[in-house]
This record gives C-alpha cells, sequence and structure tokens, in this order.
C-alpha cells in the first residue's frame, strides 16, 4: 500500500531562512516558484536569457544566470526539459553544488538511468507533481493543491525526507496529499504509460477512422464521435471523479453492453505481453539508450514521426469542425 503524506505530516520551517533556486521558469518552474514564494520562502530564478527570465522578471524575480542560482540556492529545483538537464547539469550546475545542498528533480529520468550522477554530499529528492504547472498554481490560489510523488534518491543530510515534504508543502501538493515512491518507479510509471497505454488509445482512433471512412461515414462525423465533441475526455475526466467502473452509471445500458462485452474482443490478453516487453525495454535501460542517441543526432526519427502522424486524414477533418463545441462545458 502506498504510504500517502498530508498538511499535517509536512513542516516548512527546515526551509525557512534557505534559498530555493528555480532552474527554468517553464510550465513546472513558474508555479511551483510562485507557489513557493506565496508559501513565505525566499525564491530566486536561474535561467538562460530568454522569454522564460524576461517572464520571471515581470512576476518579481530575482533571475540570475543558471550557474550563480545553483551557486546561491541552498535547495536547486531542476525545472528544464529533461532531455536537456544532463548537458546543463554538467555545464551550470555540477561545479556549483557544494557540499549540504538539495538538488530536487519534478521527475526521475535523468537520476533513473544514469545520467545525471549527482555528488554523494548533497541530498536528492523528487517532487513529481501529477499535473501540468497551469494547474499547480491554479489549484494553489483556489486553495487546494496536486498530488505529487515524492522520492528520496540520495540521503546526505539524514534530513532528506523532511526537505521533500517541505518542497511538497510549499508548492501545494500536501494539500492534495503525496505518494512516497521511488525515482525508478515514478519514471518507469511514466514511460510505460506513455509508450504501452497512450499508443494504444491514439492508434485505436486512427484505425477507427481509417474504417469508419473508408466504409463511407462521414470524416467530420467520426472525428466529433471519436474525440472532438469532448465526450472521450469527459470519459476520463469522470473516471477519476466518480471511478473507473460507476462511470458507466453515465452511459446508456446498450453503450454499456457494447463496450463491455466487445472489450476482450477489440484488445485480447495477448497485449499484455507486449506491455510486458515495452516495460523491459524501459527497465533494461535500452529505450533510455535509444532516445539518448535519437537526442545527439538532432531528433531525426522524432521529426519524421511527427511528419507522418500530422498528416493523417483525421487532422484535415478536424479543422472543419473547430469551434462546434462549447469547451467552457468541460471545464
Ligand atoms: P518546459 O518545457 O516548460 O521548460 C522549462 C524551462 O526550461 C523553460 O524556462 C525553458 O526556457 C527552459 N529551457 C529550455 N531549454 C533550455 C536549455 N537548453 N537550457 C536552459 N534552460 C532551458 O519544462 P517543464 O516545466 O514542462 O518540465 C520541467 C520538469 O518538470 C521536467 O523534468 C518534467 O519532466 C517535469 N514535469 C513537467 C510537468 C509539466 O507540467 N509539463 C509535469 C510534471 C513534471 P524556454 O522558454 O526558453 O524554452
Amino acid at each position: 500500500m502506498a504510504e500517502i503524506f498530508y498538511e499535517r505530516d509536512a513542516d516548512l520551517s527546515v526551509l525557512r531562512g534557505k534559498t530555493v533556486a528555480i532552474i527554468g521558469y517553464g510550465n513546472q518552474g513558474s508555479a511551483q516558484a510562485q507557489n513557493m514564494r506565496d508559501s513565505g520562502l525566499r525564491v530566486i530564478i536561474g535561467s538562460i536569457s530568454d522569454e522564460s527570465a524576461e517572464r520571471a522578471r515581470g512576476d518579481g524575480f530575482p533571475v540570475y544566470p543558471i550557474a550563480d542560482a545553483v551557486h546561491q540556492g541552498d535547495v536547486v529545483s531542476l525545472l528544464i526539459p529533461d532531455e536537456v538537464q544532463k548537458m546543463v547539469y554538467q555545464t551550470e550546475i555540477r561545479e556549483h553544488l557544494s557540499s549540504g545542498k538539495v538538488l530536487n528533480f519534478a521527475h526521475g529520468y535523468n537520476l533513473r538511468f544514469g545520467f545525471i550522477t549527482p555528488p554523494t554530499d548533497v541530498d536528492v529528492v523528487m517532487v513529481a507533481p501529477r499535473m501540468i504547472g497551469v494547474n499547480v498554481r491554479k489549484a494553489f490560489l483556489k486553495g487546494s493543491g496536486v498530488p505529487a510523488y515524492m522520492a528520496i534518491w540520495q540521503d546526505a543530510s539524514g534530513q532528506a525526507e523532511q526537505i521533500a515534504l517541505a518542497i511538497s508543502k510549499a508548492i501545494g501538493a500536501t494539500r492534495a496529499g503525496v505518494i512516497k515512491t521511488t525515482v525508478a518507479e515514478e519514471t518507469d510509471l511514466d514511460l510505460f504509460t506513455e509508450q504501452a497505454v497512450w499508443p494504444i488509445i491514439v492508434r485505436g482512433m486512427m484505425l477507427a477512422y481509417e474504417v469508419l471512412v473508408e466504409e463511407g461515414f462521414s470524416p467530420e462525423m467520426v472525428v466529433l464521435e471519436l474525440f472532438a465533441s469532448g465526450e472521450a475526455a469527459e470519459i476520463l475526466k469522470q473516471m477519476a471523479r466518480v471511478g473507473f467502473f460507476e462511470q458507466w452509471r453515465f452511459h446508456s445500458r446498450t453503450s454499456q453492453y457494447g463496450t463491455l462485452s466487445r472489450a476482450e474482443r477489440m484488445l485480447p490478453n495477448t497485449v499484455k505481453e507486449r506491455m510486458r516487453s515495452a516495460l523491459a525495454e524501459i527497465r533494461s535501460g535500452a529505450f533510455a539508450a535509444e532516445w539518448e542517441e535519437e537526442g545527439q543526432r538532432g531528433y531525426p526519427q522524432l521529426l519524421q514521426l511527427k511528419r507522418r502522424a500530422s498528416t493523417h486524414p483525421i487532422i484535415r477533418a478536424e479543422e472543419k469542425i473547430r469551434g462546434l463545441v462549447d469547451f467552457s462545458l468541460l471545464e
């Protein structure tokens, strides 16, 4: 059973008088920096000179080059894209990560696969919100929070867990609940969902589109039916809200019977073997090695895959029906 921490389990005082250096002012960086500042902490931003740095200045934060911010920070939150973290760590961070500092990640990828190996005399923790940055901020402002995963990679001070809990509290996550995990579990689960669950959903929709249009259905109606009406999003939302099975009560009995009676025929149990091999590829580091090589070559395969996906006829069909749906109903 997962261990879950709440407000009463976390004490912000372990961060009082310390400086939190948020590296990167993007999705997570801007939300976490503002929440931490509103929680009474001293927050500075480390950024390259770009639009993000301007935005941070506009929001009233002191902004420094990354190496300076790491030098000043007691806690360093690395909130730049995962694929650039290794390079930025080597060139701007490693040298300034002196004994006693805390390095915090929002995703475990670079630790898990050995792309970043911090010195042994710093605490290394992970506080990974399960939500996009905009909502991390929105929830905080409403007085609630978003759940997060917390893991301790390296406890040099003996206080790493209290510090990770305080970070969680400062960004509002303990208001919702913080699940204790490991870096490997968080990373592997995240990659598995991306590589074994979403492909089934996305490819399922593409194949369904192809079959239906080949069988004479109107492309626009098919797109509306599959995802563009927002009904599919609503199903996922209700799964989260009322439960995986309970959400079926919002659908007709015909729909309930049709889905449940055909589910296994459409996706036989043999798919579990493919899922297991996807997981094995993640756990062995084979995927990380493949992705690292792809990055070094300038992402040629990713560009080609995106080009191919963007020419699927589903794209043309959806353009014609954009504007039909009132998305405020889905919020
Ligand atoms: P973003 O893509 O929003 O980028 C964050 C910041 O990094 C931006 O300010 C960006 O600047 C800057 N940046 C980009 N490239 C470089 C570089 N080469 N050198 C220095 N700075 C750079 O990142 P996210 O907030 O999405 O992700 C940050 C971390 O949070 C990742 O570990 C991610 O896995 C994790 N995470 C993200 C979630 C999300 O909401 N997206 C959810 C949970 C975890 P610029 O504006 O110039 O591009």
